[in-house]
């Protein structure tokens, strides 16, 4: 098999975009680390614990992660980003799968 030599090429691209990804998380993660974050994240589970959006479809499952209607990221600047981040209304509690769902990682074509 002469094929299989050649391919195995090492690709630089590929570990520039992983490094890409890991920078990303590190972006968003002090947000998550937020104390009051947090905090509102706990409060905001124990007041909705089932998924908001099983529970439109008549299903009780119970709610696994809090999500952001607007995304914090969207805030222009760093004041706003939190505003969001820490905004009540702008939360949703659903279940993991409902959570994927709705940030487009599990596409359900049927
Ligand atoms: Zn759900
Ligand atoms: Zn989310």
């Amino acid at each position: 098999m002469p094929y299989l030599s050649k391919r195995k090429v090492g690709n630089p691209n590929k570990i520039e975009q992983k490094e890409a990804v890991s920078r990303h998380n590190n972006k968003w993660s002090k947000y998550y680390q937020n104390r009051q974050w947090k905090l509102l994240r706990d409060y905001y589970m124990q007041l909705h614990p089932i998924c908001a959006d099983c529970a439109i479809e008549g299903r009780s499952v119970p709610a696994d992660e809090c999500h952001h209607v607007r995304p914090f990221s969207e805030g222009a600047t760093e004041e706003e980003k939190i505003q969001l981040l820490l905004d009540p209304d702008n939360l949703v509690a659903l279940c993991r799968t409902c959570h994927m769902k709705r940030h487009g990682y599990l596409n359900h074509s049927k």
